[in-house]
């Protein structure tokens, strides 16, 4: 069976890569298909609205997620807008120092924090019954800095349970622990239940 996933992101795209390793897979770049603006106001519809965007273009099954850090100490920021948290233009380094900053501003060195990921699949653009599956990693967000793996916001979250950064941890640790990895195997679950 091959499955279409929704992003343009290498970083994600080979972490899906490790998981669904049974299925070929294809990325928006394989299609030349761009980004779908994502404009809802959830986890839940922008995963769905990134779906619906690749499904238009092909009629294999699709995956996407939206994925984001939340820091409750921080109004539950960045939430759905991680990946712009300091701004349109911003880039990962940002949008960690803007966490740093923030805070610094509190005084605090370190504070608790979780990933987020939605999953959706669909079978067609207007499928009536999409699936859905997500995942959580919590641990602590830190003004400190380490490891030089992952992407985001992986330099300063520390996993709950670990002792290092989640940049700290190579493919594999990540996949077993992180929010996608938890949301992809049960969409992939969902999805063999429905196959057999
Ligand atoms: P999305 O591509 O719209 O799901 O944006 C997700 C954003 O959340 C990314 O650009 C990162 O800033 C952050 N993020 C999501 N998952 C991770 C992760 O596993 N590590 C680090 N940052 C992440």
């Amino acid at each position: 069976m091959d499955i279409l996933f929704a992003t343009s992101n290498n970083g994600k795209f080979k972490e899906f890569k490790n998981i669904f390793s049974n299925y070929k897979l294809s990325s928006l770049k394989d299609f030349n298909i761009s980004d779908a603006e994502e404009n809802g106001t959830s986890f839940l519809e922008n995963a769905l609205i990134k779906a619906k965007h690749a499904a238009k273009y092909s009629n294999f099954f699709v995956i996407a997620d939206d994925s984001g850090i939340v820091v409750p100490t921080l109004n539950f920021e960045p939430g759905i807008f991680s990946a712009r948290y300091a701004g349109r233009d911003s880039n990962d380094e940002m949008n960690r120092q803007k966490i740093i900053t923030n805070l610094s501003k509190l005084g605090l060195e370190s504070t608790p924090a979780y990933y987020v990921c939605v999953m959706v699949g669909l079978r067609s653009e207007n499928d009536p019954l999409p699936l859905i599956s997500y995942g959580f990693l919590h641990g602590n967000v830190s003004i400190n800095e380490s490891g030089d793996g992952g992407f985001g916001y992986d330099k300063i979250f520390y996993p709950d349970g670990f002792n290092c950064s989640m940049a700290s941890l190579n493919e594999t640790e990540k996949n077993l622990i992180s929010h996608r990895g938890i949301a992809s195997k049960e969409i992939l679950e969902k999805l063999e239940q429905q196959l057999t």
